[in-house]
């Protein structure tokens, strides 16, 4: 342990089965609500966007899913990836603190996305679907899709928010080279895109317009096709939780159990995929001292401002109602440089863990972020997302406590994806171009202003 940088697992060790923190919640977690009838949505609601393999692990309470064969064999391209001890940022801190960083960067997407994107790619080869939609605004997600869409021989349309398009062209470039079909939307392939076109040919476009143009795509079209999420729901936390079991493994090699958890939150997904194999351990009574700590941009602070209501997943109120922290589905985020975190509401289970008290939330500016991120690639090497590197700010601050206090804490952070699509916003970052954006209180209330009305279940 001691002199010891990475702590590495072989693929005989890959989990073989995903953690289902529903198994051992002390608490239900509140109903998923139809748009339309506001009534508790049935599978049956689903089946025409998910294949009920999909729909079933949503609602499921078995502690252990197991990962299929098939799948197993893709994560092995990458997994287990790393857990690594952050000997030289410890050094530039000269904290006493011990801290340790699993890297999903190293799939072949460069973030943790593929993790659940294989899953479904999988579940959809299974039920006999041909082709796949789905939406993407920065293509963190789009990209993992189109990887994994690819390995099953599966055909995917991807709706990437216009001004996403035409400022990333290398992440469309990177879909594209994976094969799949990337157009700009809002779009002229469906009634919600030439809707909009119609009035307004140069619209920028939005991921929920996004949304609704995969969603309506995957309905109407007459080859099977069904529609897929990178984030929030369930099934997406449930495939990530391989990134944790690793983790546990690892952290006995490395002889130490963590103090503090951290992870960055956009929908949820790496935070959960990584924290709720211990949170787990924490909920039977193992690990009463354990924190674990969200992280939001306070651009986007659902946990720690937003309400905990029912509210749309998208702007276009074509989703099912969720009951989470929320900031509005009509919530314009400001422009910040961590496009996967600017979501207005939050995986269910993380909000229900917040409500109870079992797990903390935090919101970090934008420059102090990018002072974390770039610290951390002088130290550690690693480029990290802006959206890892919100987690990283976080670490850093609990390291710095760890050094006033005379405290030696393991601390853990996911870096949760490399930042090497990202180098436009650590260019303005190092240009002094970037600021800071404290969210008025009026915004929030205009947004909220606007939630459904669902009679209190
Ligand atoms: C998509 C993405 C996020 C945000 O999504 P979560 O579901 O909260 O993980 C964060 N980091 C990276 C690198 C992403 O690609």
């Amino acid at each position: 342990m001691s002199d010891q940088t990475k702590f590495l697992l072989s693929e005989h060790d890959l989990p073989k089965a995903w953690y289902n923190i529903q198994a051992d919640l002390p608490f239900a977690l509140p109903p998923v609500l139809h748009p339309g009838t506001k009534q508790p949505v049935t599978p049956d609601d689903l089946a025409p966007l998910f294949p009920m393999a999909l729909i079933e692990q949503e609602v499921s309470k078995e502690r252990y899913i197991e990962i299929p064969e098939p799948v197993r064999e893709i994560y092995k391209l990458w997994r287990p990836t790393p857990l690594y001890r952050a000997r030289r940022l410890e050094q530039a801190l000269q904290t006493p603190a011990k801290i340790f960083y699993k890297y999903e960067g190293v799939s072949p997407a460069g973030s943790h996305k593929p993790n659940t994107a294989v899953a479904q790619a999988f579940y959809n080869k299974e039920a006999g679907t041909k082709r796949i939609t789905t939406e993407t605004g920065a293509g963190q997600w789009g990209s993992a899709l189109a990887m994994a869409c690819r390995m099953f021989g599966i055909e995917l349309k991807v709706y990437m928010v216009r001004v996403s398009y035409d400022q990333k062209p290398y992440r469309r470039a990177l879909m594209q080279t994976w094969g799949a079909h990337v157009v700009p939307s809002p779009s002229p392939d469906t009634n919600a895109g030439r809707a909009i076109l119609a009035r307004d040919p140069n619209h920028p476009g939005s991921l929920g317009i996004a949304i609704s143009e995969a969603v309506e795509d995957a309905v109407t079209n007459p080859i099977p096709t069904k529609y897929a999420l990178g984030s929030v729901l369930n099934h997406v936390l449930l495939h990530q939780t391989v990134i944790g079991l690793e983790a546990k493994r690892q952290f006995e090699l490395a002889g130490v159990y963590p103090d503090v958890l951290i992870g960055a939150i956009g929908g949820g997904s790496n935070f959960a995929g990584f924290t709720f194999p211990f949170i787990g351990d924490k909920l039977k009574g193992n690990a009463p001292n354990l924190r674990v700590i969200a992280v939001e941009p306070a651009a986007a602070p659902s946990l720690t401002r937003g309400v905990y209501a029912y509210d749309y997943g998208d702007t276009s109120m074509m989703t099912p109602l969720l009951k989470m922290y929320t900031l509005g589905h009509n919530f314009v985020p400001a422009p910040i440089h961590a496009g996967g975190l600017r979501y207005h509401g939050m995986a269910s289970s993380v909000c229900e863990l917040y409500r109870h008290g079992i797990i903390e939330a935090r919101a970090v500016q934008q420059l102090a972020t990018f002072e974390a991120g770039v610290l951390f690639a002088r130290t550690e090497g690693i480029v990290p997302a802006p959206e890892a590197a919100h987690a990283i700010r976080v670490a850093i601050d609990e390291a710095i406590r760890c050094r006033e206090e005379g405290i030696s804490r393991v601390i853990a952070f996911n870096l949760c994806g490399h930042g090497h699509f990202d180098m436009a916003a650590y260019e303005r970052y190092l240009a002094g171009e970037l600021q800071d954006y404290e969210l008025p209180q009026a915004e929030i209330d205009r947004a909220l202003a606007e939630l459904p009305q669902v009679e209190s279940a």
